[in-house]
């Protein structure tokens, strides 16, 4: 078997036009255009290119765009300040803070100051408590995209097995959650699990969110099985998912390609939660 590649960009521009198509409609009829807010911390390289990427997103969109870089050693207090005054900016109905931060301030603390329904990234803890009741709320992104990318497959999620490989509260755990609201049975894998190999093998979709190059080999995958690559570490200037992505290829039926699957639909995502908050502003 050669399994169909999931193409991520192409879902991720065909969901900007949509966005684009929206966007013009709203400004049109309430005279509004929805502004994302990102904030970055310090001078981490690869936090700054996925900024960069994010605003050049918005503005393809025709949505307003303000990105806040601040220095390294700014302290708790003058970023929960910044973020109370875009709280109170209505130009602005997506806030989001760009991780890693520096050491000395706290992430949760952080996104626990943004106005929930700012808070495009839905990592607030009301939204994530929503997330988890199955109440509507504001779904994380690549959670988000990754159920999405599923769906495109047309493969019913009711009822398989599913393994998710990483259980970090951005990723791991809360397709998790999404993967048991369509009604998947689902497993998490994690450091201390044992047999990752077995769980594997009794899986119909398979989400890798480890951040270890191809730790999941071809031979760890079922036969027919989905597969979704959520993984990205930089080898030898390349992009590597947690896949073996040639071998898997082989057994899975349908595939993420690394780079040009999940990383694209994240933005998009981003972009479709900004959207959502400023059309509720608008109701
Ligand atoms: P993270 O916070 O480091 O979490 C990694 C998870 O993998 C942890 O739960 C860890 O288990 C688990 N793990 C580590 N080694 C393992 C092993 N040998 N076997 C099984 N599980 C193992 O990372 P993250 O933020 O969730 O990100 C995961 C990956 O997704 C990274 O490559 C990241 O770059 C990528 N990512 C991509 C996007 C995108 O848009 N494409 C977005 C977010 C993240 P423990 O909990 O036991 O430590």
């Amino acid at each position: 078997m050669s399994a169909k590649l999931i193409d991520g960009k192409k879902m991720a521009s065909a969901i900007r036009e949509d966005i684009a198509e929206e966007i013009k409609v709203l400004k049109d009829e309430f005279n509004v255009v929805p502004g994302l807010a990102v904030v970055i911390v310090g001078d981490d390289p690869a936090s700054h290119t996925y900024v960069s990427m994010k605003e050049k997103n918005c503005k393809n969109v025709g949505m307003y765009s303000e990105v806040h870089r601040l220095p390294e050693e700014t302290s708790q207090e003058q970023l929960l300040e910044l973020i109370h005054h875009l709280n109170e900016n209505d130009k602005i109905h997506g806030i989001l803070v760009q991780v890693p931060l520096p050491k000395g301030i706290n992430e949760n603390i952080v996104n626990s100051h943004i106005k929930p329904e700012k808070d495009v990234d839905g990592f607030h803890a009301i939204n994530t408590g929503n997330l988890f009741l199955g109440e509507e709320t504001i779904e994380p992104c690549t959670p988000k995209g990754i159920i999405k990318l599923i769906k495109s497959t047309g493969v019913e999620i009711s009822g398989k097995n599913a393994v998710v490989v990483g259980r970090s509260n951005i990723l791991g755990k809360p397709v998790a959650i999404l993967l048991l609201h369509e009604n998947a049975t689902v497993t998490i894998c994690h450091s201390k699990s044992k047999n990752l190999k077995e769980h594997l093998l009794n899986a119909d979709i398979i989400v890798a969110a480890v951040g270890r190059p191809e730790l999941i080999k071809g031979d760890m995958i079922k036969s027919g099985a989905v597969v979704i690559d959520a993984g990205t570490t930089v080898v030898e200037d390349k992009l590597v998912g947690d896949v073996e992505f040639d071998k898997a290829k082989e057994v899975a039926s349908y595939i993420t390609p690394v780079p040009g699957g999940v990383g694209p639909m994240t933005i998009a995502m981003l972009l479709e939660n900004t959207l959502e908050a400023a059309k509720k502003k608008c109701k």
